[in-house]
């Protein structure tokens, strides 16, 4: 639920393209890439809320130490060591054990702690230990020979907290887990006591066990909360002082509100104030300056309780939330001319209508590697009464995807230079206007016929709901009312998605699958199911082939106007299944196109692409934010500028919002 890695009612924001000089790329190491992203529109709001944005940001960068703290309770004792060692180091910067130390630096900066931040796989430095130590004898300001030799064991005894977040069935999850929420308490004992807490019958239940960690004092199993006079109380007064700084620059009293609640919520640990401050939010749609500030999501716990702390500053991209609008107003339109049965399609279809945002800051859990959507909050029972609120972070998206230009994967698969070229102009705008086609209308459109069970599909309704989304999306995009709407500006731009998503479908997703499986995942069986039907039931008019060059193979499309029709064909017939509740039509359909992988041409993609440096993993530096002042010292404005590297960035955050610790 609520995962961050969704994607909602997306924009179809303009790619500001090939005058766009802006460096991405900001570091590379291991199996991490360091982008870096732009913050279009900050210079347009006005002084105020530039100054709003500014305080919530320094809220933000305030409880860095909090989640470091939370992932593993030597954190931050292992960051001081390490940056200690690598800024205090006056040697040969080219050694082999100071290269080291830099890349383990790199690591843990990345996974705010010792561990990676996706596998949670302890992170095994590369230097040697007897340097180190003596590289430490050189500090001032060294810890103790007792805590030194904690600290070393923890660094370098691979057994010793290997796993931040343990799901491994028939153990103890929070013994074998390495993060710092629950302390000498094993999970019978947490788990009774959150029963023993709990009220059943509770229709507004709290989410127990968000904001504390849970200990054993005298025997007893008890919570430390954190509140500003409580765990993390340093770190939390901070963000405090800066939500109440930004309070004086809201835009509106229903900002002031919701801070005010907050602040309550942080001052004293209450989960019911958290509620309080959760419904204030999500009702809040108006505003432009928006941001999230809190224990949020809890992958990070074994049990799934623990809010890890984080932070997103934002404010709503008027020009793309705009074309959100635009087709989520037509929403009748294109019910009334897609290409179902009537008797499936929607009488009066409501359009799903959320914004799109420009990220200002990343902090905490959401920092280096970030979502590119929020959809929050999580209380399913606050969801249920109040809505939730969806937003697609276009000014991340779209630095992903300007870095991922050149880095030869197009090279590489796609057929010739001029599909290349295709892709490079329109991929952007038109995966994005993918996604809101999806969102907005695909998923709201169509209707059941009377008396079939939604759930009738059983277990194919998900591939078979994301089949339907994407069809639909597929149909709409080669229609010339995109082009009327003002929404793409080139008859042709829909061959660049067509290509994209037939490429994946039929090749480049299968390197997310280990030789010898099966596809699994709904939305790659749901788009593995379309490029195979296409690819089958256009095979006599040669509309879509699977072409060999030099050895290798190709996506090679010759009709696009028949792999429309073909993709409206489908979605007919989709759409007949979901409103008739027609299981077995369905199921054939799935095993017969979505699941099983042409071993070969697996074996192929997953060559060609090892031979790619592409990494797996990505996240952010942030912009610096600089005060302007008068001749008074008065903060009277704030600049933006990108030039921070990624390491000074680190270093920097641990000196200037250093809460915790010693
Ligand atoms: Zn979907």
């Amino acid at each position: 639920m609520a995962a961050l890695a969704i994607t909602s009612c997306a924009s179809s924001g303009k790619s500001p393209a090939s005058e766009d000089n802006f460096d991405y790329t900001v570091d590379r190491f291991s199996d991490i890439e360091v982008l870096r992203y732009k913050v279009p529109g900050f210079e347009e709001l006005t002084p105020n809320q530039r100054l709003y944005i500014y305080y919530l940001t320094e809220a933000a960068l305030a409880g860095r130490d909090i989640l470091w703290d939370q992932n593993g309770k030597y954190n931050l004792a292992v960051r001081d060591l390490v940056e200690g060692v690598y800024t205090n180091y006056s040697g040969d910067r080219e050694d082999s054990n100071f290269k080291a130390l830099e890349l383990y630096l790199k690591q843990i900066e990345f996974g705010n702690g010792i561990h990676h931040h996706y596998s949670t796989d302890k992170f095994i430095p590369a230097f040697d230990r007897a340097w180190f130590e003596g590289q430490v004898e050189l500090l001032s300001g060294k810890p103790s020979a007792e805590e030194l030799a904690t600290l070393l064991t923890v660094i370098f005894d691979p057994s010793v907290m290997a796993k931040r977040v343990n799901q491994a069935a028939g153990q103890d999850l929070i013994l074998t887990s390495a993060n710092n929420l629950y302390d000498g308490v094993t999970q019978a004992e947490v788990e009774n006591y959150y029963a023993s807490l709990k009220d059943t019958t509770d229709l507004t239940p709290v989410s127990w066990g968000l904001n504390a960690r849970v200990v054993k004092e005298n025997g007893k199993v008890t919570e430390q909360v954190y509140k500003a006079d409580g765990l993390y109380g340093a770190a939390i007064t901070r963000i405090v002082e800066n939500l109440e700084k930004a309070s004086e620059y809201a835009e509106n009293d229903t900002q002031k509100a919701i801070i005010a609640k907050l602040v309550d919520f942080y001052r004293t640990g209450d989960l019911k104030k958290f509620d309080d401050y959760s419904i204030a939010w999500t009702e809040d749609t108006s505003s432009r300056i928006d941001f999230i500030n809190g224990f949020i999501e809890s992958y990070g716990d074994p049990l799934g309780m623990t809010g890890a702390w984080e932070s997103i500053v934002n404010f709503k991209n008027e020009d793309a939330s705009e074309r959100t609008h635009t087709i989520a107003s037509n929403a009748k339109w294109f019910e009334a001319n897609s290409p179902v049965d009537p008797r499936f399609r929607k009488d009066d279809v409501k359009g799903v209508s959320a914004k799109v945002i420009t990220a200002a800051i990343l902090a905490g859990d959401a920092y280096p590697a970030t979502p590119i959507g929020i959809n929050l909050p999580n209380a399913n029972w606050i969801r249920a009464a109040h809505g939730s609120k969806s937003v697609t972070i276009e000014n991340i998206t779209e630095a992903y995807d300007k870095a991922s230009h050149g880095n030869g994967f197009n090279e590489e698969f796609v057929i010739d230079e001029a599909t290349g070229k295709l892709l490079d102009d329109y991929l952007f705008i038109t995966d994005n206007l993918h996604t809101d086609l999806h969102e907005c209308l695909g998923h709201a459109s169509g209707r059941l016929l009377p008396g079939v069970d939604p759930d009738a599909l059983k277990a194919h309704g998900s591939t078979l709901e994301e089949t339907r989304a994407d069809l639909f999306a597929l149909y709409y995009l080669a229609d010339p009312k995109l082009l009327e709407l003002g929404l793409l500006d080139n008859p042709d731009a829909y061959k660049a998605e067509y290509y994209k998503f037939m490429l994946n479908g039929l090749m480049t997703q299968l390197v997310r699958i280990e030789p010898g499986k099966d596809v699994e995942e709904a939305h790659m069986r749901n788009r593995q199911l379309i490029a195979r039907w296409v690819l089958e039931k256009g095979a006599d008019d040669k509309v879509v082939e699977l072409v060999k060059r030099d050895g290798k193979t190709y996506l090679q499309i010759n009709d696009y106007a028949k792999l429309r029709d073909l993709f409206g064909q489908l979605l007919g017939e989709i759409q007949r299944i979901k409103s008739e509740g027609d299981y077995a039509a369905g199921a054939a359909l799935v095993e017969q196109y979505a699941v099983k992988v042409d071993p070969e041409l697996h074996r192929e993609v997953l060559d060609r692409y090892s031979h790619l440096d592409i990494a797996p993993y990505r996240g952010f530096v942030n912009p610096v934010y600089t005060p302007v002042r008068d001749n008074d010292g008065n903060i009277v404005d704030v600049t933006v500028s990108y030039e921070e590297e990624y390491l000074p960035q680190m270093l920097r955050y641990s000196r200037d919002y250093r809460t915790l610790g010693k």
